[in-house]
């Protein structure tokens, strides 16, 4: 038997109406806040990513899903969102567009190839935004608002807002010094990873999960101390607004993020429900400063996050919150004859072009195994044709929630629908 790939999942019809719930709060969420839908490939070009996500990060060295096709080009099937957005702004020139900044969403599924565990899927769905050509504490505070308010739509309360401030190039080229010094003479403690990153990019050794809890992690020289005035200034005023319109938020001195080209604000969304399991992380993000020109692009600067919708589904199981069950159909219409479900095909496929959703029994079952199966699809109102029904036009329309029926012709079912 052909299996579904590792780490990834089928979403089951009676599971899909979660998706769409969830789909649907966040599109109308991004509209709240301004931001239009963008949709790009589900591939791009590797390139994209080796320069776009950095040669030292775990998305590029391991995770990615990388083929030639059969022109001998390397694609690569996106494990990020943000790379694949700015690409698309510079070559479709946006910092032109009439309307700025840009400020845009997207929900994609993304590809990683991962170690399979709870929480960590090889295909999972992305939401994601990103808020490109304008540098302003404001937008940033826009973003992390805009966050908080998706997670707390959904009732979720468990929820932690970490942030941080990597200040700018300058700011950071002296701290990578600093956390250089205070690495070195001990790094050969560190995962083989860290040993390479302490040349690459030694701020990404405060963010290994291996080794959380050396104690050099702990005592690591704090990027704070190292932000110039300007990254000082900024951050102020990140945390001063955020302060100003109630958002909750611990800064995370450690808080680095994976990606080479964020600068200045930086933030994490965690969960503290109680068996939410080992990965506690629901959303990432940060503004890019760097990212534009180096993908070849305009002086522009942006600001994202991306959520998964699989991590965000996690929390809401760990905090105990219900999505509600889906609507059933407007109408099940039971027929008794050969005959009378041949005539209930044809009135239920007039009725749907008008608009009410309804279904018979196709597997032709007794009138009991009919109202059972009314039942199971959650119909509103049903009907029983026979004989005398198909004779007379005239059907008895019971609500099945109050059990009450009136006498109607068949030539009125629609209306009477609409008005319940
Ligand atoms: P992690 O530290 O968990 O590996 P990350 O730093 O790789 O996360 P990002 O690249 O910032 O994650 O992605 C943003 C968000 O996407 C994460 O906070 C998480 O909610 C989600 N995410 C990342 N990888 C996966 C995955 N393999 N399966 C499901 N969701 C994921
Ligand atoms: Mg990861």
């Amino acid at each position: 038997m052909i299996q579904i790939p590792r780490g990834t999942q089928d979403i089951l019809p009676k599971d899909s109406h979660k998706w769409q719930f969830i789909e649907e709060r966040l599109h109308a969420i991004a509209k709240n806040y301004n931001y239009k839908e963008i949709r790009t490939p589900a591939f791009e070009s590797t390139e994209l990513f080796v320069r776009g996500v950095g040669g030292s990060t775990d998305i590029v060295n391991k995770e990615m899903y990388t083929f030639k096709d059969k022109g001998d080009r390397s694609l690569t099937l996106k494990p990020e969102g943000t790379a694949p957005v700015v690409r698309s702004y510079i070559e479709n020139k946006m910092q032109h567009d009439v309307v700025q900044p840009t400020k845009v969403y997207y929900m994609d599924p993304m590809f990683r190839y991962e170690r399979k565990q709870k929480g960590r899927y090889r295909q999972f769905v992305q939401f994601g935004i990103e808020a490109i050509g304008v540098e302003d504490p404001l937008i940033d505070v826009e973003v992390l608002s805009m966050l908080m308010h998706i997670y707390q739509s959904f009732g979720l309360k468990d929820l932690k807002l970490y942030i941080n401030s990597i200040g700018d190039q300058d700011s950071r080229a002296a701290y990578n010094e600093a956390l250089v010094d205070h690495f070195r003479p001990s790094i050969t403690e560190f995962c083989t990873d860290c040993q390479v990153r302490i040349d690459t990019n030694p701020m990404r050794i405060l963010d290994c999960k291996k080794d959380r809890d050396h104690e050099l992690i702990r005592t690591a020289p704090r990027m704070y101390d190292y932000l110039n005035e300007e990254s000082k200034a900024y951050f102020e005023e990140v945390k001063s607004n955020l302060d100003a319109i109630g958002i909750g938020y611990e800064i995370d001195y450690n808080l680095v993020r994976g990606l080479d080209y964020y600068t200045h604000t930086a933030f994490e969304v965690m969960s503290d429900a109680e068996g939410f399991g080992a990965i506690t992380t629901l959303c990432g993000g940060g503004r890019y400063n760097g990212l534009l020109e180096m993908l070849d692009g305009p002086h522009e600067t942006g600001i994202g996050f991306a959520l998964s919708i699989e991590r965000l589904l996690l929390a809401l199981e760990a905090e105990g919150i219900e999505i509600p069950e889906p609507e059933g159909i407007d109408l099940y219409i039971c027929a008794l004859d050969e005959k009378a479900t041949e005539k209930a095909s044809h009135i239920v496929h007039t009725l749907r072009t008008k608009g009410i959703s309804c279904d018979i029994d196709y597997k032709r079952r007794k009138l009991k195994a009919q109202m059972k199966d009314a039942d199971r699809k959650g119909a509103a109102y049903t009907i029983v044709l026979g004989g005398e029904e198909l004779s007379t036009g005239n059907v008895e329309l019971k609500h099945m929630g109050s059990g009450e029926s009136k006498t109607v012709h068949l030539d009125e079912l629609h209306t009477l629908l609409e008005e319940k």
